[in-house]
């Protein structure tokens, strides 16, 4: 990485060494913000889950897709769904996108396609885009595999509250834990990741319960550390993508 890890705050460094005396090994969470000397981060509280005010998150938009436009040689079609990739009559190679903008169906030509509509949604454009020379979607005669074994994150937000203690961390998202990743010996599947959640403000926590008092659950929030589990289900061709005929 170009740049030092992310520093843990007091709180969570002594999280990561009571882990570590546990015999786990906790890290640094790589983070895509610019938060470095020089950098524009301010380290605030409200990273996780909220827009950068700064424009310090060093995402898809910021780091590409502005420049890309700031050139003048890009052009960004806003507003416009891509309803199926089109083949040449050999079916050899996609030639157009037909889309759909402001309830008009259109076709754009071109050289090259990337299809990056996220895991399920590029599964389904290559199965609507089934035509005679692909009739199960595209590039998938063979295998049969297209849109199957869909693996969701299925998270979890948890709070480790101590009755007393506050915890006056800014910025918690810094520590993570991979040693259950994987499979083991006592268990043939693996379980997913353990990170540090954006610290949780008594304001996230009565959108999700209604009829919670803010004052008793921004109790909990000055006293708790709150995680991030992601546990990925295991591959199952028939957890799948389809499209309605
Ligand atoms: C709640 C949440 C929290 C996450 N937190 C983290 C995190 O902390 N760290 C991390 O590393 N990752 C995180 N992820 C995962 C990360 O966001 C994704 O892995 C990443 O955004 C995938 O990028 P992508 O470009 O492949 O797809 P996406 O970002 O999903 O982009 C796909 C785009 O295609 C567009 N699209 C879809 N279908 C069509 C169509 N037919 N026509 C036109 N456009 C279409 C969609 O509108 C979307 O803009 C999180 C994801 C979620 C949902
Ligand atoms: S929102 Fe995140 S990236 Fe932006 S300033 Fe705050 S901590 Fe930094």
């Amino acid at each position: 990485y170009p740049h030092p890890a992310v520093a843990h705050e007091p709180v969570i460094e002594a999280v990561a060494s009571k882990l570590r005396g546990e015999g786990l090994h906790p890290f640094h969470l790589p983070q895509a913000v610019d938060m470095h000397e020089g950098g524009t981060c301010i380290r605030c509280k409200t990273c996780d889950g909220f827009a950068c005010r700064l424009g310090a998150k060093n995402d898809a938009e910021v780091r590409l897709v502005d420049p890309a436009l700031a050139t003048g040689n890009v052009d960004l079609v806003l507003n416009t769904k891509v309803l199926r990739l089109l083949t040449d009559p050999s079916g050899s190679r996609v030639d157009a996108v037909e889309v759909e903008d402001d309830g008009r169906t259109r076709v754009i030509n071109g050289d090259l396609f990337i299809s990056a509509a996220g895991a399920i949604n590029s599964a389904a454009l290559l199965l609507r885009s089934a035509n005679d020379k692909h009739k199960n979607g595209l590039g998938n005669n063979q295998s049969d595999l297209l849109g199957r074994n869909y693996m969701a994150h299925n998270n979890t937000a948890m709070m480790a509250i101590h009755p007393i203690r506050k915890n006056p961390v800014t910025f918690q998202k810094t520590l993570c834990i991979n040693d259950f990743y994987f499979e083991n010996a006592v268990r043939p599947y693996p379980l997913g990741n353990i990170q540090g959640l954006g610290k949780l403000q008594a304001g996230m926590l009565t959108a999700r319960v209604k009829w919670a008092p803010e004052w008793a659950m921004g109790y909990f929030a000055d006293r708790s550390v709150d995680w991030w589990i992601m546990s990925e289900d295991v591959p199952d061709p028939e957890n799948r993508v389809s499209v309605d005929p």
